[in-house]
């Protein structure tokens, strides 16, 4: 059944997230600056509603970009693959293609958000800007393959099919399924030809081996978190913490979180894994052993639980004292040894918690691996493989830190895909 009776899209986008709504827009807005008429554009999208994610971003807020823009943030097997891309639609023509749509931004630290502080309005301003550039949206549209002879045939669960002669899947990567995103595009992309990375949760809560975050679950502190892979640092950030049932939550956690995930092999970690707190600096270490010693000598028949009081909150306090020495609480202060201060001051500077993994891609805010960059044009975001056909956004083996760099990918890489695709450049490679 022809969902389109016959009709032939120009440009069909498969998804209205970030990326997507960024490609549509961008194709419209290239074909203007290039003297053409309005193309036909439609996007199909799985959702009731456009850019669902989105309304969840930065919890509410949308943190859509962020001060700090070196490429050190983006991951890819394929490094060259985002600098490419970014050369071409680097953050100041993201900003500016979210302003020409209406969205203002203001910055928190170096966080990037719109001025309103809500994702609804991102949303909203994106559904204004479709509107205005003719661009169909069908929703509760969900893809289930996608074909090619002279041009793209795009099959829905309803059974009706859609046709295109260029073509972009900009359906997210596999997380957070309650989303819309469950890596659907994986299949239609591996049925091209393509090759995808097994999809890997980032930005992700931490399981850990150590009781001691189920008995505080629920409690936060900042901390300067390092990750620590076989001996060595491999990541770190200083944040909040928040313990849980499980192990570590918290925006420090997550934001090391892509570096648990990359070396998971199988459900395994390839090597031991753990994080370690700094609760305090040399500085305040040397004063926190001096109100030790005064403690022993001032409230020596006090509990050792007491030891820490007011400077942790006390059930972290006690934690702390019972990581650190192997003996009852109940014992006094007086008990202390020169030894077990050193012990109690060594634990805050460094307290450390096996790590399990991460939980799993749906619990997590983005996705490491997908569609191989290899074999797409980080010039146009075209397949090299199948004519006609681009990728942008996170179904790409790319993935960001956390801070706005995910949503910042999002936008860029669709903004090039659009444009890609209303180029002359563009359409002579696309005949085969
Ligand atoms: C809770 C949460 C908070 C986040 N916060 C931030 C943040 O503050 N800053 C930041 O930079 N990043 C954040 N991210 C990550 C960011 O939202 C994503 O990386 C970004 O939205 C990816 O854009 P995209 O266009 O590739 O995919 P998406 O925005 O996920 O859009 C893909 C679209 O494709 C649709 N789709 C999927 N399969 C089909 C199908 N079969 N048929 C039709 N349509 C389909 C989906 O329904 C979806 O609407 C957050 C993610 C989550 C989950």
């Amino acid at each position: 059944m022809s969902g389109n009776d016959g009709k032939i899209y120009d440009l069909l986008i498969v998804g209205a997230g970030a990326s997507g709504m960024s490609a549509a827009i961008s194709f419209q807005k290239e074909r203007k600056a290039l003297g053409l008429e309005k193309g036909q554009v439609l996007i199909l999208e799985k959702n009731d509603r456009v850019g669902k994610k989105v309304l969840a971003t930065g919890n509410g807020r949308c943190n859509l970009s962020n001060k700090e823009m070196s490429l050190a943030h983006f991951h890819s097997r394929r490094d060259d693959f985002p600098k490419t891309v970014f050369s071409h639609v680097p953050q100041q023509a993201v900003l500016s293609f979210l302003s020409d749509i209406g969205i203002v931004t203001t910055s928190e630290g170096n966080k990037i958000f719109p001025m309103s502080k809500t994702a609804a309005s991102v949303v909203d301003a994106f559904r204004y800007a479709l509107e205005d550039n003719s661009i169909e949206v069908i929703s509760d549209a969900v893809v289930s393959s996608i074909a090619k002879d002279s041009v793209f045939h795009v099959s829905c669960e309803d059974g009706k099919t859609y046709s295109a002669g260029k073509l972009i899947v900009a359906c997210g990567g596999a997380c957070s399924p309650n989303l819309g995103t469950s890596g659907d595009g994986y299949k239609w992309l591996s049925s091209l030809g393509h090759k995808v990375y097994a999809p890997k949760p980032s930005i992700v809560q931490l399981e850990t081996e150590n009781a001691v975050a189920k008995a505080l679950s629920g409690l936060r502190l900042d901390s300067d978190l390092t990750l620590v892979a076989d001996g060595d640092v491999v990541a770190g950030h200083f944040g909040e913490v928040l313990f849980t049932d499980y192990g570590l939550s918290g925006p420090a956690v997550l934001q090391v979180s892509g570096e648990v995930a990359r070396r998971i092999r199988k459900d395994r970690l390839t090597v031991p894994m753990k994080v370690c707190l700094r609760l305090f600096d040399e500085e305040m270490l040397s004063n926190i052993r001096v109100e030790f010693i005064s403690r022993r000598d001032h409230f020596g028949s006090r509990s050792l639980d007491q030891i820490l009081l007011s400077i942790l909150p006390q059930k972290i306090g006690t934690m702390i004292v019972k990581t650190a020495l192997d003996r009852p609480l109940s014992m006094p202060i007086l008990s202390l040894s020169d030894q077990d201060i050193e012990k109690i001051i060594s634990t805050l500077r460094s307290w450390e918690f096996r790590v399990l993994g991460t939980k799993s891609l749906e619990f997590a805010q983005t996705t490491i691996g997908g569609a191989d960059c290899d074999e797409f044009d980080p010039e146009t975001m075209q397949s090299l493989l199948v004519p006609g056909l681009y990728a942008c956004g996170e179904v790409l083996d790319v993935d960001g830190d956390c801070g706005g760099y995910n949503l910042t990918w999002a936008f860029a890489s669709g903004i090039l895909a659009g444009s890609s695709c209303a180029s002359e450049k563009a359409g002579e490679t696309d005949g085969d």
